[in-house]
């Protein structure tokens, strides 16, 4: 007797998930991506719970039409790539079309979309993988998207997650930089209806200073730098105000949060000589280089990039920063209001 079939859409889709959704940051993170890929200028997130009970994001984006909103949760479905060349020409933060699928895979969810151009929206309930009710209703532009009850099919996952206090910090995490890689958005955070950010649009620098304190406006320098292979743009905390815990430092590349030793240790070189041993620097440092010279496909989370010429990209960035921390008291004041 032949012995192997295919496995179903549901089981697939929540081993999918176990790639995709670890804990309800990622969800935030999914979502969030997914409301800056739609071009919104005013997020949302709404938490309940630490996101165990609720996680919510309502976005003033494109909105989805009736078919597309149902599209949207089948596995591999994606508006963002078609040929297999687009992989190396990614400008979007999600392309894999497996992130609302993975989710309404262990999830109970709830969406509300639509576009300008549609009279009405479309309601959708989906509860693990499956529709349970679809109709149309009357919303405003854009897309709400409610996660609710994260593994409330799958007890062993459900049973792995920590403690309130640990997955709000993981939240926090996630929330916080996407709110740095995109300054000019407006962002609330809200837990247990309690307000947690209310961030109006604004540069970089106010940015900074709106999330991480007060304290921020008299530590930033400027750093920037141009080549024809890379554009570093964002701040360092000048060399007195590093901290003896390992301070907030961010690298983006073309927008999408990573984490890379390798530059972090072009940053603490740039560093060495001005600030004490066991000290450590800030900053949140963009990296602008064309889809081409990276390789973002390698890792679901996406959180590790591979670079064609990471040697060159290293001496950029120690250098700019050695001259945003040399000559930070020769530049004009930073201006926090606009
Ligand atoms: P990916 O982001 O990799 O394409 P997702 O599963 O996250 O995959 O989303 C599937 C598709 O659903 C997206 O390509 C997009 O067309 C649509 N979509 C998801 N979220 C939104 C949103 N907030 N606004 C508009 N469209 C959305
Ligand atoms: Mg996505």
């Amino acid at each position: 007797m032949d012995i192997i079939h295919l496995l179903s859409d549901t089981i697939a889709n929540q081993i999918a998930a176990g790639e995709v959704v670890q804990r309800p940051a990622s969800v935030v993170k999914e979502l969030m991506e997914n409301a800056m890929d739609a071009e919104a200028s005013t997020v949302k997130l709404i938490i309940k719970d630490s996101g165990k009970a609720l996680v919510q994001v309502v976005d003033n984006g494109k909105g989805m039409s009736v078919t597309d909103s149902r599209m949207s949760f089948e596995r591999h479905a994606t508006s963002k790539i078609s040929k297999s060349e687009d992989l190396f020409a990614i400008r979007t933060m999600g392309f894999r079309g497996e992130a609302l699928a993975s989710i309404a895979a262990v999830a109970q969810v709830e969406v509300k979309t639509k576009r300008e151009e549609d009279e009405l929206g479309t309601l959708l309930t989906i509860e693990g993988s499956e529709v349970k009710n679809q109709e149309p209703i009357s919303t405003a532009k854009g897309t709400s998207i409610m996660v609710k009850n994260l593994f409330f099919n799958v007890p062993a996952r459900r049973k792995f997650l920590k403690s309130n206090p640990v997955e709000m910090k993981h939240i926090l995490d996630e929330f916080q930089r996407i709110c740095l890689a995109n300054p000019e958005v407006t962002f609330e955070l809200y837990h247990n209806d309690i307000e947690i950010y209310k961030l109006p649009g604004a540069k970089l620098s106010k940015r900074i200073v709106d999330l991480f304190g007060k304290s921020y406006r008299e530590q930033l320098a400027g750093c920037e730098e141009d080549t024809p292979y890379v554009s570093i743009s964002g701040y360092v905390g000048k060399p007195e105000s590093a901290k003896k815990t390992r301070g907030d430092q961010y690298f983006f590349i073309n927008n999408r949060y990573i984490k890379s030793p390798y530059l972090h240790h072009a940053v603490t070189m740039a560093f060495e000589g001005t600030i004490p041993e066991k000290h450590y620097p800030f900053y949140v440092l963009n990296i602008s280089i064309s889809p081409a010279h990276v390789d973002i496909n390698i890792h679901p989370q996406k959180t590790e990039i591979k670079f064609e010429d990471e040697k060159a990209v290293y001496s950029i960035l120690r250098s700019a920063v050695r001259q945003a921390i040399g000559v930070y008291n020769l530049t004009p004041t930073i201006d926090f209001e606009s």
